[in-house]
């Protein structure tokens, strides 16, 4: 238990104990973290990642849990949820400041609203716009990380050294497939706490709401018609080994029969073999071992190995 009385008197009732973290992930599993806290300012964001970092205390940064198998024994440490819903807009450029915790829908709504298009393909994404640059979300040929000129982030600190606000250019989060300098670093240190973006700004384009909107409804149709948007998942479980279609993940599983998989209440979907559906009661042992399964079929069909493009949470 990590939760001592000094933590206990420092946030007082803004930190809950003992929380089930499958109510807060899309694909529903997912065991208890030993603390919870919701920050709804960027200066809660500040106070509790200085006050847990100085002492060494494991955090996870959780947006909207879209992209994410928590593990059935939970997270030990404090879970971070991600509340900080400010947008800036810049009167007379077509930029706009949003704080980590806005979702990416509200942010096309308000930037259609004003005549601001480009992001239209993030429509139907679920999820933050924190957890959108952490992971390079796109669609349609295109990503976010396209379009990020400049990140406010906060590096944690230790028990010898401060926590820093830090401002750098887009490029400095180094954007690939699906992934950032920030996923990077938490994939290969992943049990060091990492650092948290606090706001992006992000670069739009003048036009018409009429338009945007009608762009944001196509790209919604046709992803309804390819994607099960309706089941619960984490959305595509693993990364495209290449950019041919041939080279999908979803393709390379079709080919190696994964859609007829299934642990338990874990299931691939037979609408796009790349996402795992958690039927009802799956555990997410269950989901972990039919990601494997899947990643064996396609390694002995095609020589390939997949990648998961999720992340693993907790302990497991
Ligand atoms: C039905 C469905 C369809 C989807 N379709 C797509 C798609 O077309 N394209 C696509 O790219 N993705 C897609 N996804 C995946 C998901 O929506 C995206 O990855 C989204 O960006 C996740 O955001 P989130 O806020 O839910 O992040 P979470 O799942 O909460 O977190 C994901 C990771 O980001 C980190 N993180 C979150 N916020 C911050 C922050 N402020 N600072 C540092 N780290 C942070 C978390 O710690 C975690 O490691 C889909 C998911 C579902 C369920």
């Amino acid at each position: 238990m990590i939760i001592d009385q000094e933590l206990r008197e420092q946030f007082g009732d803004r930190l809950e104990e003992n929380v089930l973290l499958r109510d807060f992930t899309s694909i529903g599993v997912g065991g208890i973290a030993d603390g919870f806290f919701r920050a709804e300012r960027v200066d809660d964001l500040v106070e509790i990642v200085s006050f847990l970092s100085r002492r060494e205390i494991p955090y996870f940064i959780l947006g909207g849990g879209y992209n994410i198998v928590v593990s059935d024994v939970g997270f030990p440490g404090v879970v971070i949820k991600n509340e900080v819903r400010d947008i800036v807009f810049s009167a007379g450029s077509a930029e706009v400041i949003a704080s980590s915790g806005v979702e990416i829908a509200r942010l096309l709504m308000d930037c259609a609203s004003r005549d601001f298009g480009g992001l239209e393909f993030l429509f139907g994404i679920p999820g933050t716009i924190g957890g959108a640059v952490y992971g390079n979300a796109g669609a349609f040929g295109h990503a976010i990380g396209d379009f990020v000129k400049s990140v406010t982030i906060l590096l944690p600190g230790n028990k010898d050294r401060e926590t820093k606000i830090i401002r750098h250019s887009g490029r400095w989060l180094e954007f690939q497939n699906r992934s950032s300098k920030i996923k990077e670093f938490s994939r290969l240190h992943p049990n060091e706490n990492k650092p948290v973006i606090l706001s992006v700004k992000l670069q739009l384009a003048q036009s018409k709401k009429g338009v945007i909107l009608a762009k944001m409804q196509e790209n919604f149709r046709q992803k309804k018609i390819s994607q099960p948007l309706e089941a619960k998942s984490a959305g595509c479980f693993f990364l495209n080994p290449g950019e041919q279609k041939e080279q999908s993940a979803g393709y390379l599983l079709d080919g190696a029969k994964a859609k007829k998989l299934h642990i338990a209440d874990a299931v691939v979907s037979k609408k796009h073999a790349n996402f795992v559906i958690n039927k009802n009661k799956a555990t997410a042992e269950d989901i972990r071992r039919l990601a494997n399964l899947m990643k064996d079929l396609v390694r002995a069909k095609f020589r390939t190995n997949l990648e998961e493009e999720i992340e693993y949470v907790g302990k497991w």
